[in-house]
């Protein structure tokens, strides 16, 4: 029984010290306590107020991420991408990691902030690593997603969705947010399935007739994307809605597509 137990301890102290996340998780539980102490201050002291006139309220919870940002790693694998997560010098991160094999790992709390979105745009927001979560699917860039990657990924998104109540139009990519910088996620990303099962949106083009004044780039402004730089929000709305064309052109059937979307994404 005693050397069971000696066994065990060992087995236990042993898997403990070949955790290679072991400085980078003890500087992450640092980290978060920093921001629990802030989140405990009190009374509240700033530059503009006297703390004695202080006053707390009984009424309130945690702000909740409203967006889901989607991206390809564009590394060639998992433990790739946790190295660069857990360390200081790359300065980004994300909330959870979808390995291939379907393992999701999860990074961040959902209430704090990742380095993920970077400088972006969507709609009238701005500083979108304040309001999203961020999540990574293991990727070199060029090459499809894998099945137990996409089951993962729904099951992750729906648990999100629900926790959160994350509207259906807010769950988009890297690319949409950050046209011409970034193209994440590739062109094989499953968009549709994600809108068929209510994470963004999707269109039906048959038996759609387009007026003629229809202004496709306003469309394109109304469903979110950044319009300063026309060809690059073009190019990102191909990433996402029409995957088959490269293109930097609106066509005929793009602009069917847009007059669908910008009804549901208004
Ligand atoms: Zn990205």
């Amino acid at each position: 029984m005693k050397r069971i137990l000696i066994f065990i301890i060992f087995v236990i102290t042993n898997s403990c010290s070949t955790n290679p996340y072991k400085t980078s998780n003890k500087t992450y539980k640092k980290q978060a306590k920093v921001y629990a102490k802030l989140l405990a201050e009190y009374p509240l002291k700033d530059s503009v107020t006297n703390s004695d006139y202080f006053v707390g309220t009984t009424n309130f919870n945690l702000r909740k991420p409203n967006f889901v940002i989607l991206h390809h790693t564009a590394q060639n694998s998992c433990e790739q991408t946790l190295a660069t997560f857990t360390t200081v010098k790359s300065q980004v991160s994300a909330h959870y990691l979808v390995c291939k094999d379907g393992t999701v790992h999860h990074l961040l709390n959902d209430y704090l902030r990742a380095w993920q979105a970077g400088l972006s745009k969507w709609g009238n927001a701005t500083d979108i690593n304040s309001l999203s979560i961020g999540i990574e699917i293991d990727n070199n860039g060029f090459e499809p997603f894998t099945e137990p990657q996409i089951n993962s990924l729904l099951q992750l998104l729906d648990r999100l969705k629900k926790a959160y109540n994350i509207p259906t139009a807010n769950f988009i990519g890297h690319a949409d947010i950050a046209p011409g910088r970034k193209v994440d996620p590739n062109r094989y990303f499953p968009w549709q399935k994600l809108a068929e099962n209510g994470f963004g949106f999707w269109y039906d083009t048959s038996g759609v007739a387009v007026p003629t004044n229809f202004d496709a780039m306003q469309a394109l402004r109304v469903v979110g994307y950044d319009i300063t730089k026309p060809e690059a929000a073009i190019q990102s709305f191909k990433l996402h809605f029409v995957q088959a064309d490269s293109t930097k052109t609106i066509n005929d059937e793009d602009r069917r597509i847009l007059f669908e979307l910008e009804k549901k994404y208004q």
